[in-house]
This record gives C-alpha cells, structure tokens and sequence, in this order.
C-alpha cells in the first residue's frame, strides 16, 4: 500500500502550561509552544505545500531560498519537540542522572559537574539565538556536545540528539529577562534523565 503524505503536526505538550513552574511560567511556556512551536510547524508546513504546488503546476520557485527556510523551520520544529519531552516537572525531572547515560556522563566527561559546565558553557556562548544539545556519535562511541546556531547551524549531521536546551531569547525572556545563566542553572531542575536515558538505550 502507498504511504500517505502528511504534512507536519504539533505535537502536544507531554504536560500542562504550569507543569514546570516555578522554573519555567505558565506564560512563558504557553507562548514559546503555542506561538513560536507552532509558527516553526506552519513555516515548515507553507514550504512544502508552495513546493507541491508549484511542481504541480510546473511552476519555478525560488530553490535556495525555500530550502535555507525550510531547513529553519524543520528544525525548530524538530528540535522544539526534543525539547519538551526532555523536561518534566520538578520532583520527576532534574537531580543527577543515573542509568547507562549517568554512567557515560561520568567516563566521557569525568563527572556530572564538569558535563554541567561544559554544556552551560555551549549555551551561553551561541552566537546569536540556538541551542546547546547533548548527541551520541556512535562511530567514536562518545557524547559529544553540539552548539546549534539558530535551528540547523553548526549541527554534526546525522548524530542522534537525547538532551536540547532551547536558549533562544523567546525560551526565557518572560521569566528570566535576558538572564540566560540564571534560566540554564534553574533549566537542571527540570531536566527529564529518564527521558535521556531512553533515547540514549536505543543507540547503544
Ligand atoms: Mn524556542
């Protein structure tokens, strides 16, 4: 049977508005879902749907254009979803990790602190609005951390992300002004290792 085409959908949020208080707002997370996740979904969405029309119709479009948009908006997308299923409330989230990824934090980077830093380091230093993430390259058996400029800058392709913190401005803005080291030291109370741990299992 053919495979149905689809276009992109947001998900839902694995908790409610208020869920990650008092670490994140219910008004900050609110809008960072329901404005800026959505509008990387309806971006993504609007590209694909001119590209099928203009194929249709025989139509030229402008190539490097759509596609330096189109990998912009998939990859809020993409990287927005990681994001909200590797948060949990506080009491489920935060606290060290235990499991085979609190144990590779440790062998690969030598304790939980120093991963700490050097990954507070990454998000404090992006160059304009991005991301810090935590990936797993399975040819050198190593977490490596990757520095995201915007959405799809700086990114070692292909490598499997299992924790993304978002520090673009909008992510913190209502609740942290523009107080970036004092969102990420509050972020590590509600980091979701079991979620981390999960991803990282089907790697490994
Ligand atoms: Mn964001």
């Amino acid at each position: 049977m053919e495979k149905a085409k689809k276009l992109y959908e947001l998900p839902p949020l694995p908790y409610s508005y208020e869920a990650l208080e008092p670490y994140i707002s219910r008004e900050q997370l609110r809008i960072h879902y329901e404005i800026h996740h959505k509008g990387y979904v309806d971006g993504a969405n609007r590209i694909i749907q001119m590209m099928d029309s203009a194929r249709k119709e025989g139509k030229p479009f402008d190539v490097k254009a759509a596609l330096k948009l189109l990998s912009f908006n998939i990859g809020g997308h993409v990287l927005h979803t990681l994001y909200w299923y590797n948060m949990a409330p506080p009491g489920r989230g935060g606290g060290a990790p235990g499991g085979r990824i609190g144990d590779k934090i440790v062998d690969d980077f030598g304790s939980f602190e120093r991963f700490k830093s050097e990954f507070v380091e990454a998000a404090l230093t992006v160059e304009g609005s991005g991301w810090a993430a935590l990936t797993y390259c399975n040819a050198t058996n190593r977490l490596l951390i990757m520095q995201i400029e915007k959405h799809n800058t700086n990114i070692h392709p292909t490598l499997p992300i299992i924790l993304v913190v978002d520090v673009f401005e909008h992510a913190y803005y209502i609740d942290y002004k523009n107080d970036r080291r004092k969102y990420l030291e509050n972020w590590w109370n509600i980091v979701n290792w079991e979620e981390v741990e999960k991803r990282f299992s089907k790697l490994i």
